[in-house]
């Protein structure tokens, strides 16, 4: 391929690559090379449904657990010469050149694609880059000629095209098949297609919608258009208006969205969605563990919280920000912790782009109050005990000119649950009220710190005691307080708190898998990093301490060298290695504490060892308390 002389002559023809779609179910593939890179293309055959045999004298953990699941066939040795010709296709991942070169020449000697990770010239096809919407594949390639741009225009096209084309491909093929059981000419049938299309799909805004049942029969009875013909307005529905009329070109929209109270888990589905396809976020310091860390590279990220040593963005500035970014024409996310209408002056926020013309929608997400004490074991409306539940601030009573609280209320009703946010400083005067207007003062209470998150704390004890309880724990904000007699079923409701790692945060390469919510369930806040890292990954890394990092190879332990001087990074964290290779280069790159654990076939050992660990480094107290 000689480029420079294709750019002087300009009538050349342009070599590009003939693009296909393989049905690959029940044919037999060979991958040759046990690495992460061969994993990554063994999990795409398998998940076409292929045969696919691995041969690989040091396959991964994974692969072997794959194995072991039967889902593919690992041959432990080296690639024999000619045997790809058994095969339909081949790929070739091994370290060594000379074996990827003798792969691709039986290939080309017995006439089967082969092709060879990272290297175009050992190629006689390439994989291109694919975005997935459901049944819906775009696909990406550069014939070898830029491959650095494939990713990113994919990265690009993946925050134009949201999740919802999945339902609409699925929804098309619906149509299609209703259209077809009808007797029509080739003309009509194209007729209600187009219908179809042009009803569902925002060519400007790039969005798709599901019609409804009985669009749907207008369009396959081949009904005349009801109102004018296709305008974006017309991919209104009722239900998703703020979101979808003004999608406009030139035109900006802000959406409010709750990113919960800190488990990265509990932020919604809709709130993902819109973080995915924005220009840029604006994001509280409350809500940096919730940033999806796979967030596309380009995507602006402004940070409005409050951070040790920086003052917090006054609100007016924050209101002025979002404004001058819808201004702009920009997909805007407003990320806050909880939900943005609780406590959150998204109330205000909403006000502001109202005022100023801005199309905005809010996207709720769990409260404070509803999860922290779910996550420590506390149910607010346990049915024996509450039947009345308050949220109430305790920062209120601080500030002149606001409503005031009515303690005296609150505090006669035995069977109510008192929650209350931002009531740390303010606690003794909380409880002092409560029990001069009659509150029983030994009315179970808690103070939980940075619930759902690693950092979780609990204190508990009688609503009269609290206060000195807290203090004497040191307790921080961001902390919500839990007042009822409910509370005392943390006793026997605590699956939060007791899980075993309960304290860890792991930084885990993605995908984590099955070994990541094997983690997870042990209690590890699992950190699930795309490599090259990206920004957002950084942010959420260094919103909360790390206790560690599990390696499944040494390129990832290297791709990860470069974050370890990061605020949520320590000496102390633990290199969990699955892999001798990636053990050794942990200990070169000079990790303090390298833990090799052979978990390749059971995620639930690193799970054990990491206890084990544990165990022995607070026994010798070697290690600061992880809680
Ligand atoms: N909009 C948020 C509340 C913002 S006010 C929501 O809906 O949850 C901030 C207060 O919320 C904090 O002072 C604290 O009282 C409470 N809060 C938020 N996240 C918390 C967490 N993870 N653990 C305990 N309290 C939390």
């Amino acid at each position: 391929m000689a480029d420079s002389g294709r750019e002087n002559n300009p009538g050349e023809r342009l070599m590009t690559m003939y693009p296909v779609m393989l049905n690959l179910r029940d044919r037999r593939c060979l991958v040759v090379g046990g690495g992460g890179v061969a994993l990554r293309k063994v999990e795409g055959l398998v998940a076409e449904g292929a045969l696919v045999t691995v041969v690989a004298t040091e396959p991964i953990g994974a692969l072997e657990s794959l194995a072991e699941k039967r889902e593919i066939t690992l041959e432990r040795r080296v690639y024999e010469p000619g045997e790809i010709s058994e095969y339909t296709i081949g790929f070739a991942a091994t370290d060594d050149r000379d074996v990827n070169i003798r792969v691709f020449e039986d290939g080309e000697a017995s006439g089967i694609w082969v092709n060879v990770a990272d290297d175009p010239e050992l190629c006689n096809f390439h994989l291109p880059a694919r975005l997935r919407r459901g049944a819906l594949q775009l696909v990406i390639g550069s014939a070898g000629e830029a491959p650095f741009v494939v990713r990113r225009l994919r990265q690009f096209l993946e925050r134009r095209f949201g999740p919802e084309w999945a339902e609409w491909m699925e929804a098309a093929g619906r149509f299609r098949k209703s259209v077809r059981k009808q007797d029509l000419a080739n003309d009509e049938k194209e007729d209600r297609y187009d219908r179809f299309f042009s009803e569902t799909v925002d060519e400007i805004g790039v969005k798709a919608r599901v019609p409804t049942t009985q669009e749907e029969a207008e369009w396959l009875a081949g009904d005349k258009a009801s109102t004018e013909p296709t305008t974006t307005s017309s991919l209104v529905t009722p239900h998703d208006e703020a979101s979808v009329e003004p999608l406009r070109s030139g035109v900006g929209f802000v959406s409010l969205v709750g990113a919960g109270p800190g488990d990265a888990g509990l932020l919604t589905l809709r709130g993902r969605q819109r973080l995915m396809a924005a220009d840029t976020v604006v994001y509280d310091h409350l809500a940096e563990t919730a940033l999806p860390c796979d967030l596309p590279p380009q995507v602006e990220l402004h940070s409005v919280g409050k951070k040790a040593g920086h003052h917090p963005m006054p609100q007016e500035e924050i209101n002025a920000l979002l404004v001058r970014l819808g201004r702009e024409g920009k997909r805007v996310v407003r990320l806050k912790g909880g939900d943005p209408f609780v406590f959150g002056r998204g109330g205000e926020e909403a006000e502001e782009l109202a005022a100023a013309g801005i199309p905005y929608e809010v996207v709720p997400c769990v409260t404070a109050a509803v999860a922290v004490p779910t996550y420590a074991g506390i149910s607010v409306t346990h049915r024996r005990e509450v039947s009345r539940v308050t949220m109430v601030t305790a920062h209120e009573s601080v500030k002149k000119g606001g409503p005031q609280v009515r303690w005296d209320l609150l505090a006669a009703d035995q069977n109510a649950m008192l929650l209350g946010y931002m009531g740390v400083n303010s606690l003794p005067r909380v409880v002092h009220q409560l029990v001069s207007w009659g509150m029983d003062p030994k009315t179970p209470a808690a103070m939980v710190e940075r619930g759902t998150t690693s950092k979780q704390r609990v204190v508990r004890s009688p609503v009269a005691k609290l206060p000195q309880a807290v203090k004497d724990a040191g307790i921080n904000p961001p902390a919500l307080f839990v007042i009822g007699t409910a509370v005392d079923y943390a006793d026997k409701l605590d699956w939060f708190g007791a899980r075993p790692l309960m304290g860890e945060r792991l930084v885990v390469p993605a995908p984590a898998g099955d070994l990541g919510e094997a983690l997870e369930l042990s209690g590890v806040d699992v950190v699930e990093v795309p490599l090259p890292v990206t920004p957002a990954a950084r942010i959420v890394m260094d919103a909360l301490p790390l206790t560690g990092c599990v390696f499944r190879s040494a390129d990832e332990v290297e791709a990860l060298d470069d974050e370890r001087d990061g605020a949520g990074w320590s000496s102390e964290m633990v290199a969990w290695c699955l892999t001798v290779d990636a053990a050794e280069r942990a200990r070169a790159l000079r990790w303090r504490h390298v833990e090799q654990v052979e978990a390749s076939n059971d995620a639930h050992q690193l799970a054990d060892a990491i206890g084990a660990w544990r165990r022995t480094y607070s026994a010798n107290h070697a290690r600061p308390s992880l809680r």
